[in-house]
């Protein structure tokens, strides 16, 4: 078994060569290693190897990993799972980036809970692009009104949208969705030139998503290791 240090090293190289080939400039795209369900140490393991920008999906146990390392300031946290209206506060006190925003109400209380000392959120809205029901995300049609209403909350920043496509067999197929994605961005992007985030694109279609213009990309497994079967669920949070 590699060691995390080795296994970014060898996500970062499936990114550089995902760049070059569609010819983008490897910046362009921000790694999240996504460490849900790990332990402080594996995160500071990737610390040591460079890494600053990590991705969780529970509140709870996020809350006591950003205490850990709450000296080091430069990491960035962003919050990737499912929100329940009863978690904004903390998520809002305590994260930096968030990725899962699909409803006003979600919105609102973010903006309100945002302390004043700190920057405004940042903040995607997730998409459902393949209308799955199982899936968070509004539907790409909602995406506007949303986007409008989350300009006008001034704690928040829209930086722009997030997508989980539907895991697909083929390239052929995971494109469809992440073309979808790309001229969904582009069109909201032409109204508010600010926008300049796409996050999409886990271990299986990283350099499909990068050809469509992903600007982070969210990687758990191929860094961590496979995750214990009893992850938490929404409900035992
Ligand atoms: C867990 C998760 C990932 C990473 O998944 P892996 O299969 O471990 O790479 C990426 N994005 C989201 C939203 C996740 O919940």
């Amino acid at each position: 078994m590699n060691s995390i240090a080795e296994r970014l090293t060898e996500v970062r190289s499936s990114i550089s060569a995902a760049c070059l080939q569609c010819q983008r400039d490897s910046n362009e795209v921000t790694l999240i290693a996504v460490s849900k369900t790990k332990p402080s140490a594996a995160i500071a393991a990737a610390v040591a190897a460079g890494q600053r920008h990590f991705g969780e999906n529970y509140v709870q146990e996020a809350l006591q990993k950003i205490q850990h390392f709450a000296n080091h300031d430069d990491l960035v946290w962003h919050f990737i799972g499912p929100i329940q209206s009863n978690k904004t506060r903390d998520i809002a006190e305590h994260f930096n980036w968030v990725h899962s925003v699909d409803r006003s109400k979600i919105a609102q209380r973010l903006n309100q809970q945002r302390p004043a000392q700190l920057h405004p959120l940042n903040v995607l809205i997730q998409v459902n692009i393949d209308d799955e029901d199982s899936k968070a995300g509004v539907a790409p049609e909602q995406v506007a009104a949303l986007a409008a209403e989350i300009m006008q909350l001034p704690n928040l920043v829209l930086r722009g949208l997030m997508a989980i496509p539907r895991p697909q067999p083929d390239r052929a197929a995971q494109t469809q969705s992440l073309a979808a994605m790309q001229r969904l961005f582009l069109r909201l992007q032409a109204q508010y030139s600010q926008l300049d985030t796409l996050s999409m694109g886990m271990s299986d279609d990283l350099d499909v998503a990068i050809g469509h213009g992903a600007t982070m990309v969210r990687i758990g497994t191929a860094i961590f290791g496979r995750r214990d079967s009893n992850e938490p669920n929404r409900s035992s949070e």
